[in-house]
């Protein structure tokens, strides 16, 4: 079994709003996800799955329970841990290539190794003569890339993801799945996913949290099979449909 890179036990947030009123946002959950593994998490509306990543990245500290990485109780927020959330993060005023620098730069990582870095992304991410494009010039899709790129380009060892596609049209969608699911195959980095979508999840997914609403906490995780490397046909074979549909009753029928 692989090491353990993320681990939670009995982690519960809870937030008071004012007058003695508290909203649970995750109750008691525990999980791990092991090095160089492909999660996501799956779940209606306000059932807590972007809190999760808050307090794994350390934005929110836990109320109860305890959040370690590599086996180390998290206190301050880790290099080791990247992140790309739903909105856009790329900077307006830098170019592509030096959205993808920026991080590197920050750690006084030297020019030309900066330079193979961005080459390097800005291929794997399918934007080549488009480095020196500015974001507005560019599609909802084609930003997200950047955003992909630049937090691949810090060398994480993992990744919080936080419905990245979500504000996407379905076919660059399915082709940003496509290409992070490379990605991850080439560069095995430990990546927790959160979705609505549940072809999502199961195609990205070795493993899929399934989380409920109130209680905010784990109603099961299921193991997902298909074997990798996995292609779009994977969503055209019954056995995924089978997958598809034992989620959807997990979600809808609180079986
Ligand atoms: P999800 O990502 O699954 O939609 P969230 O983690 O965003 O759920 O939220 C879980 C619950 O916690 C929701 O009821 C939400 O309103 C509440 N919540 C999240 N952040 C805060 C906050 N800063 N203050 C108060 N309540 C919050």
């Amino acid at each position: 079994m692989e090491a353990e890179k993320i681990k939670l036990q009995n982690v519960s947030r809870i937030y008071e709003i004012g007058k003695g009123q508290r909203i649970v946002a995750v109750e008691n959950v525990s999980f791990s996800v092991f090095a160089e593994e492909f999660v996501c998490i799956v779940g209606p509306s306000g059932c807590g799955k972007s809190t999760l990543l808050y307090l794994i990245a350390c934005l929110e500290k836990p109320s109860a329970g305890e959040i370690l990485i590599d086996s180390k109780r998290v206190n301050e927020p880790n290099p080791k841990v990247g992140m790309v959330f739903q909105p856009d993060s790329v900077f307006p005023w830098l170019t592509v290539k030096q959205n993808i620098e920026f991080g590197p730069a920050l750690r006084n990582v030297p020019a030309e190794v900066r330079q193979r870095i961005a080459e390097n992304y800005v291929h794997l991410v399918g934007l080549q003569g488009f480095e020196n494009t500015l974001p507005r010039q560019l599609s909802g899709g084609m930003k997200k890339r950047v955003d992909i790129a630049r937090a691949f380009a810090n060398n994480p060892e993992i990744l919080l993801m936080d419905e990245p596609f979500g504000a996407l049209d379905a076919m660059t969608k399915e082709k940003l799945q496509m290409e992070l699911l490379q990605i991850w195959e080439n560069e095995r980095k430990t990546i927790l996913f959160v979705t609505h979508d549940l072809e999502e999840a199961l195609m990205l997914g070795s493993r899929v949290i399934v989380m409920s609403r109130q209680p905010n906490t784990i109603q099961t995780i299921l193991d997902i099979p298909f074997a990798h490397p996995r292609s779009l046909l994977l969503k055209t074979q019954p056995e995924f449909q089978e997958y598809r549909r034992k989620l959807w009753e997990l979600l809808h029928l609180n079986v």
